[in-house]
């Protein structure tokens, strides 16, 4: 008999969802837009502090719509955190921007503040500026959104993997001029796809909705001055948020034990280390993280094998950017020369199992197997 797979990140349902889902059928709101979408904003809103929201059809969606909020054309220049998942940055190619790729700090493993001062001497008017909050741990988003504001670029805050984690008390997704979340299939919660804009002003959100839904102008007939998209979020899909919604924060704390669990486990090996904290803010934990020190002969493949004999799903580090083939002619902007840690992360590192139906007995083979590769 195979063995039971144990997850990187599955979905999490608890019922709620299907309540949800089950007015929208009785009520016949099975077409786009209705009261799940309208109340799942304001929860999301209100549960973030952002203060409005566009429920949208991705993560990616709305970030391709704060690119066009925030005026991003062809031949602009967007700085991106190079570590990341090509979401955050396809859409800036959608408008035909060039990006230009940023280094990490080692302290949260993101875009690193000093990196984003010598990318503003070289290219001194970029669009707008990309920051991630990688795998759920906040990034030093104070600093990075004064040197934005220095500068007049807006600042597009990339929350789609850190819903529910916050930096000096605020939660991440509202301190940029836009912020984004995803409820893809593995984030912490999730509607099987979609994903929200956050903005301050309502009327910025108001316009996010508008290039939604095909940007229809306010006229009798079909008018149109601008080119829309059709990016809604619909009621069915909006119904499975508002119930996930009620258990985040039980997800969270699922997530946050799971790193700590990890994190003792592997206390004893000093050549194993956990993905960074940031001592300003609590992460969600989204995804627990290891790195292998560079000199030690123990690879991150050879653990990643290991568990996959166990039926146990891994997953590399993000590939930077800079490294990928399509944004080959693209510059990368980093701190000290020949040591960029963004390409460290990547060629040290893996991404545990974060699912949050794992079991003690499940977190105990993973460990198990873990400490084994270090001779433990
Ligand atoms: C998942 C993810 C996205 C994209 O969200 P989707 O809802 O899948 O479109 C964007 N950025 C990051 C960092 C992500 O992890």
């Amino acid at each position: 008999m195979e063995r039971k797979r144990i997850y990187l990140a599955s979905p999490t349902m608890h019922g709620d969802e299907q309540r949800f889902v089950q007015e929208a059928f009785d009520t016949n709101w099975v077409a786009p837009l209705g009261p799940n979408v309208n109340a799942f904003e304001k929860e999301l809103a209100a549960y973030t502090g952002c203060g409005y929201a566009a429920a949208l059809s991705s993560g990616t969606a709305a970030l391709h719509l704060a690119n066009i909020l925030a005026g991003v054309k062809e031949g602009d220049i967007v700085f991106a955190q190079s570590l990341t998942f090509s979401a955050s940055v396809n859409p800036s190619c959608y408008e035909k921007a060039v990006p230009v790729f940023l280094d990490s700090e080692p302290d949260t493993w993101n875009l690193d503040p000093a990196a984003l001062r010598l990318a503003f001497e070289k290219y001194p008017h970029p669009a707008a500026v990309i920051a991630v909050h990688l795998y759920g741990t906040p990034a030093k988003i104070d600093e990075i959104r004064d040197i934005c504001r220095e500068h007049g670029v807006s600042l597009i805050e990339d929350a789609a993997e850190s819903l529910g984690a916050t930096f000096q008390g605020q939660m991440t997704g509202t301190f940029g001029d836009f912020g984004i979340y995803s409820f893809n299939g593995n984030k912490i919660i999730t509607t099987s796809g979609g994903g929200m804009l956050a903005a301050k002003e309502e009327a910025v959100v108001e316009r996010a909705r508008f290039f939604s839904t095909q940007a229809r102008d306010p006229a009798r007939h079909y008018q149109h001055s601008n080119i829309g998209y059709n990016y809604r979020m619909s009621n069915i899909v909006a119904g499975i948020g508002r119930g996930q919604l009620l258990h985040l924060e039980e997800h969270l704390e699922k997530k946050r034990a799971l790193y700590r669990q990890y994190r003792e486990a592997f206390a004893d090996i000093p050549e194993l280390s956990m993905n960074p904290m940031n001592p300003k803010g609590e992460a969600n934990n989204w995804l627990s993280c290891v790195t292998v020190a560079p000199d030690c002969p123990v690879t991150p493949v050879q653990i990643m094998d290991a568990l996959a004999e166990y039926n146990i799903e891994t997953r590399p580090i993000w590939k930077p950017m800079h490294l990928q083939p399509v944004f080959e002619a693209c510059d990368f902007i980093q701190v000290r020369d020949g040591h960029s840690v963004s390409e460290e992360v990547f060629d040290r590192g893996l991404c545990l199992p974060s699912d949050i139906k794992n079991t003690p007995e499940d977190m105990e083979l993973i460990c198990d197997i873990v400490r084994r590769q270090f001779g433990r």
